[in-house]
């Protein structure tokens, strides 16, 4: 370590590409800091224990992933339930199963065979004959205009606060279609929550590493750049550039969580509500995700906002004006040489858990650490 320099890595930001950062630099004999900004670590994966249930306070977050590497290594640290996720769409009272598959199908139109449904989105699709240049497009290509209207259009709008024909389309991509009655969400190899919830794996990861929460960068920016060799940031890009050439847009959201006395409030744990009218996007029922017997329930209420200066930025809005946008960030941050940039705000991209871990394991191994 250079004089003067009290850290090997300074950690902005304790979530997963953080905390597997500062996994490697420990296990690699580096001396790391890990800070956070907030109250307690874990980033967006951050659970409450409240009433024995545990409460994941900034979403639902499941684990999947086809790449075994990744398994193996969050595998190393905690056990993983046989959880699968599956959603329901409710509009206008009436519950469809997603992703879009031939359950979806027959309660929309009747359907019962794959030829059949085939035969009918085929009907209600619109022909493309170029690449899709939005959202709208996209969902009327792949889908066709019945679910684009009942089971798209309200919930996309409402969750991005914006028209469908002004998203991108790789947004929509990220949900199958089947032609067989599988109400799996995700077509992954590896599923599962974590057992005793998501706050272990990070506890592992984060074991025998100094961390300090409600700690924020900003405060003291030159104070760390001096101590630390190396930084691994994982804020916003923009804000780390003083927003030099201007705002990123982001999508944020805010929950409302009850404990209900009940043991079972809607016998899934997510429920979307597509219908545009109502104002949130989904209720998450916390317990279903780790088969909990408790005699109470917690749900959570997910209510999309505008983010403002100040509210917790949570997803990137990858339109064409940000992405250039982000591009020029991008370049800038190819030059500081001594910065680690990694996940969905140094990024300013959409990305899954093991996404996430895959792209801090590579950044970590690019650093040449035995
Ligand atoms: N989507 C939709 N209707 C639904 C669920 C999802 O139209 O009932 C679309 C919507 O555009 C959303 C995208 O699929 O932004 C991805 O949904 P997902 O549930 O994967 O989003 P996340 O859980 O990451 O917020």
């Amino acid at each position: 370590m250079a004089v003067g320099k009290q850290y090997d890595y300074l950690v902005v930001g304790a979530g997963l590409f953080g905390a597997v950062c500062a996994y490697r630099a420990k296990q690699s004999g580096r001396k790391v800091l890990v800070i956070d900004k907030r109250p307690q670590l874990g980033g967006n994966i951050y659970c409450e224990n409240i009433a024995g249930i545990n409460v994941q306070q900034y979403g639902a977050h499941i684990f999947h992933t086809n790449n075994r590497q990744v398994w193996d290594f969050v595998n190393s640290f905690v056990e993983f339930n046989n959880y699968r996720h599956s959603v329901l769409a409710k509009a206008d009272g009436k519950i469809f199963n997603l992703p879009f598959n031939l359950n979806t199908f027959y309660a929309l139109w009747g359907v019962t065979t794959p030829r059949e449904a085939a035969q009918k989105i085929a009907e209600q699709k619109t022909p493309l004959a170029t690449e899709p240049q939005n959202l709208e497009e996209q969902a009327l290509a792949l889908v066709g205009r019945d679910i684009y209207e009942i089971l798209i259009k309200g919930y996309t709008e409402k969750q991005w606060g914006r028209r469908c024909p002004d998203l991108p389309a790789f947004i929509i991509k990220r949900l199958p279609v089947r032609f067989t009655f599988d109400n799996s969400y995700f077509d992954d190899r590896y599923q599962g929550i974590p057992l005793g919830g998501y706050n272990k794996l990070i506890e592992k990861l984060l074991s025998g590493v100094e961390t300090r929460t409600s700690c924020d960068f900003f405060a003291e920016r030159r104070q760390w750049e001096a101590w630390a060799e190396k930084i691994v940031y994982t804020g916003e890009i923009d804000r780390y550039f003083n927003y030099e050439f201007g705002k990123l847009e982001y999508r944020s959201i805010r929950w409302e969580t009850e404990v209900l006395a009940c043991p079972n409030y809607q016998g899934a744990a997510v429920v979307n509500y597509v219908d545009g009218q109502i104002p949130y996007t989904r209720i998450i029922e916390h317990k279903h995700f780790e088969f909990g017997a408790q005699a109470q329930t917690v749900i959570s209420r997910e209510y999309p906002a505008e983010w403002q200066e100040g509210a917790e930025p949570f997803y990137p809005i990858n339109d064409a004006k940000n992405t250039a946008l982000y591009g020029k960030y991008a370049e800038l941050a190819q030059k500081e040489e001594n910065v680690i940039f990694g996940g969905r705000l140094a990024e300013y991209k959409y990305y899954d858990m093991d996404e996430v871990i895959e792209k801090a394991l590579k950044s970590f191994e690019a650093e040449n650490i035995p």
